[in-house]
């Protein structure tokens, strides 16, 4: 038999139907496998030595102990949206239309062509991390902007197209509607409870443990409760946080420790696993509300999205998140 969940931060609902036959140990086998890449390829313009590829850096951090470089930030070569023009919408008949204007760039997770963000230590991915917030907290300050995406696509079936390791960051004119919808659900329930759903979320997945995968004084990792598909998870800060740009420096040290367990974990059970992670974080003037909670999501692909999907919006997942945890926590 079968059981809708509701996702209690969206109001969502997931379908679970586990008897579609799709169990996790057949999700392992369709798996590519892992490739034999080499530390620098010629061609890659993300490699160090090929900066004659590259456009001109806007964010560059050094290397341990100062010697060379760990990560960097340059302009997407083929942009999204561009700073160019302005958000000013206007009208095209009975339709709205504006300029796409906003910024889109890339971030270099390590000069080496075959490095992995599931197998860099901490210390990696604390500078990942340092990186992702400078970017956050500068573009926010520019004129214009309402959201800041950081995300990751990992895989040619998460839409990447260049292997270097590497995260993106969007930055929009305007606030989506999902994000939106997101706010709006969140408001309901601190104006019903007065208080935070993700901090209740927080705190009934810390006494249940039954999805709680990781956990240090900063971060609680889950598979989410009303997950949208197998294997997904949240990485939440414990404490009280609407903007990914509040960050502090110890609690950098501490997400770093949580994503180097759950990508490591992900990466050895599915030997390279394809999947997006999305920094979910407040819009602009919405970074200190009550009500909203940031946090990473991670969404292994796995499974496609079908007509049922793309109907009703409704997610069939065919994993119980219980089991997924399960799975993920025999890997320790
Ligand atoms: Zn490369
Ligand atoms: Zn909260």
């Amino acid at each position: 038999m079968s059981e809708i969940r509701q996702d209690k931060t969206t109001g969502q609902w997931v379908i679970f139907a586990t008897g579609r036959g799709k169990r996790p140990d057949q999700f392992e086998r369709e798996q590519e496998g892992e490739r034999q890449l080499q530390q620098h390829d010629p061609s890659c313009p993300f490699c160090a030595g090929n900066e004659g590829m590259l456009p001109p850096l806007v964010l560059e951090m050094p290397g341990k102990g100062g010697e060379g470089w760990a990560t960097r930030v340059v302009p997407n070569k083929f942009p999204a949206l561009t700073p160019k023009g302005d958000t000013v919408r206007s009208c095209d008949g009975i339709y709205v239309t504006m300029p796409g204007h906003g910024r889109h760039e890339v971030i270099i997770e390590s000069p080496y062509h075959n490095e992995q963000i599931g197998t860099m230590s901490v210390d990696q991915i604390r500078i990942v991390i340092e990186t992702y917030h400078r970017r956050f907290v500068d573009l926010m300050k520019e004129h214009g902007t309402m959201m800041v995406l950081i995300f990751r696509n990992h895989g040619a079936r998460a839409g990447t197209s260049l292997i270097h390791p590497h995260s993106q960051v969007v930055v929009t004119g305007m606030v989506p509607n999902y994000i939106r919808w997101r706010e709006g659900e969140g408001q309901r329930y601190f104006d019903a409870w007065g208080r935070c759903v993700y901090c209740d979320v927080i705190a009934f997945e810390r006494r249940d443990r039954r999805r709680v995968l990781f956990e240090n004084s900063s971060f609680l990792a889950v598979v989410p409760y009303a997950a949208e598909v197998p294997f997904e998870v949240w990485i939440l800060p414990i404490e009280h946080q609407a903007s990914f740009g509040q960050i502090s420096d110890r609690a950098k040290q501490d997400l770093a420790a949580a994503m180097e367990d759950i990508l490591g974990r992900l990466h050895r059970h599915f030997s390279d696993l394809n999947y997006n992670y999305v920094i979910v974080t407040s819009p602009q003037y919405r970074a200190r509300e009550p009500q909203m909670h940031w946090y990473l999501q991670i969404r292994p692909r796995l499974t496609t999205r079908a007509g049922f999907e793309i109907g009703s919006g409704i997610s069939i997942n065919p994993s119980l998140p219980e089991e997924d945890a399960e799975v993920l926590n025999s890997l320790m």
